[in-house]
């Protein structure tokens, strides 16, 4: 991965080091996640608040960041692991992050994550949406506005697609400076991203292999 990456920067002439790799551990098991932190790789990405939970206290040192679609009951929770939310997509979710940062006296980073063809179904906030919610984060107690977040929709090539999130991460910047984040680009795509600008790749089987799917 390391070789991909630093090939991956160099094609985009780009510094390699401006490039974050977030590790995806779900469906992994813990030991996988402290193996990680014992090879240097603090960044680690979940998808389910359940399964992280579990992790994030087995293995603290990690930086956790959370990376699935998060429904508003579990917020609470992840404002007491995570580091970062990559998938703040509707105002009742940042409302519900934000009262619980405060509620456990933590500041979480949080990524709008926009959906760049308005399919629902993977979540993300409409691209028309993403500036009102970019505010809406920035003044919530307790949340710091660090970026953007998507996932390329099945509809769009890569190429296209993160090249369109990274017109609205430059318009996002705009009005918020300090957000400069770019989460874009997995096992798949992560060259197309990294090639727009992407500072944050979230990647799983390339390195920890395909996921067994589970059954029943
Ligand atoms: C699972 C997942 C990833 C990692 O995907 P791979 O194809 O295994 O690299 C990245 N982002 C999100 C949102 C995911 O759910």
């Amino acid at each position: 991965m390391e070789v991909r990456l630093q090939a991956a920067c160099q094609a985009a002439s780009r510094q390699r080091s401006e490039v974050t790799l977030v590790v995806v551990t779900k469906t992994w098991p813990v030991s996988d996640a402290a193996t990680l932190c014992d090879l240097g790789v603090l960044d680690l990405g979940e998808s389910r608040d359940q399964e992280a939970a579990v992790k994030a206290a087995a293995v603290p040192r990690a930086r956790w960041h959370f990376i699935g679609q998060l429904q508003t009951n579990k917020a609470a929770s992840v404002a007491r692991y995570a580091e970062v939310v990559h998938t703040v997509d509707r105002p009742h979710l940042v409302a519900a992050l934000s009262a619980g940062a405060v509620r456990a006296e933590r500041h979480l980073g949080a990524l709008v994550q926009v959906s760049l063809d308005g399919d629902p179904a993977r979540g993300g906030v409409p691209t028309d949406g993403v500036s009102a919610l970019a505010q809406q984060v920035a003044s919530a107690d307790g949340l710091d506005l660090l970026g953007v977040m998507a996932v390329a929709p099945l509809s769009v090539a890569p190429a296209e697609a993160f090249e369109r999130l990274a017109d609205i991460a430059a318009r996002v910047r705009a009005e918020h400076p300090a957000a400069r984040w770019i989460s874009a680009g997995m096992s798949a795509d992560l060259e197309a991203a990294i090639d727009v600008g992407a500072t944050h790749v979230r990647v799983g089987s390339a390195i920890l292999g395909s996921r067994t799917p589970v059954l029943g």
